[in-house]
């Protein structure tokens, strides 16, 4: 399982499909990705490997310079389309990947329900967005915002991306309990589970720690605490090469 994102100046899709297939060697039983174009998400997801989501793709609108890519291994539901990530939040704005378990997910879920909210996937991410959803329409709050305080009151570990189009340009980042790794690039920020899908574009590279969230813009990084302070993103340069991990 892995997560990758992109946002910059490219295309995104061609970026995310080849850091996929950088993650490949960590197993997944389905994969899919989110664009951000003209103000709408196009997302695709597939059971199976990557080659079966770019068929799924084939002849629509990839384009987008900003998007998220997820490779999954079910915990949560059994590994088919409708349980692929990303998953989208009950008013079909924002999208959201997640490797990772949320524990407390069967009381969240049973809350939203009682809301109304409508599941579309048995995944515990799937909660997660809707969540986030809730919290920010209840809050009448930035979505970063929103995150913040969903993910304080979520168990588990995880790593999550969020695309939102009333955001544009712009990634939400977060993990607890799995990797994040953002490379700082000429032609944006990219984002994965490990170096792997970005070393063709960069060696600059920031580890993100548990508990910070990152707020990803083509120029523009921002790094914080769960307590919304601001932590200066410390950038390290690789000095293995892309040959060494092929
Ligand atoms: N728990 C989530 C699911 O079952 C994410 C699994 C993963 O890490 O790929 O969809």
């Amino acid at each position: 399982c892995g997560i990758v994102g992109y946002v910059g100046r490219e295309e995104a899709y061609p970026i995310l499909i080849d850091g996929l297939k950088r993650l490949e060697y960590r197993g997944y039983d389905s994969a899919g990705v989110a664009l951000l174009h003209q103000n709408v998400i196009n997302l695709y997801k597939k059971e199976g490997k990557v080659a079966a989501l770019e068929q799924e793709a084939s002849g629509k609108n990839i384009h987008g310079n900003v998007g998220i890519g997820h490779t999954r291994w079910a915990t949560h539901g059994e590994p088919c389309d409708r349980n692929a990530h990303p998953h989208l939040s009950g008013s079909g704005r924002i999208a959201l990947i997640h490797n990772g378990i949320i524990e407390n997910y069967g009381q969240l879920k049973a809350d939203l329900v009682q809301k109304g909210y409508d599941f579309k996937s048995d995944t515990d991410s799937e909660v997660l967005v809707n969540f986030i959803e809730d919290i920010q329409i209840n809050n009448n709050c930035s979505l970063e915002e929103a995150v913040r305080i969903a993910l304080k009151r979520v168990t588990g570990a995880y790593v999550i991306l969020l695309i939102d189009p009333q955001l544009p340009d712009t990634i939400i980042a977060a993990r607890k309990g799995s990797p994040l790794v953002i490379g700082v690039g000429e032609k944006g920020h990219f984002l994965g589970s490990d170096a792997s899908p970005m070393l063709a574009y960069t060696k600059d590279v920031v580890y993100i720690n548990d508990y910070e969230m990152a707020i990803v813009r083509p120029d523009e990084l921002i790094l914080k605490n769960y307590g919304n302070e601001t932590i200066t993103p410390f950038v390290q340069r690789l000095d293995l090469d892309l040959e060494a991990i092929e």
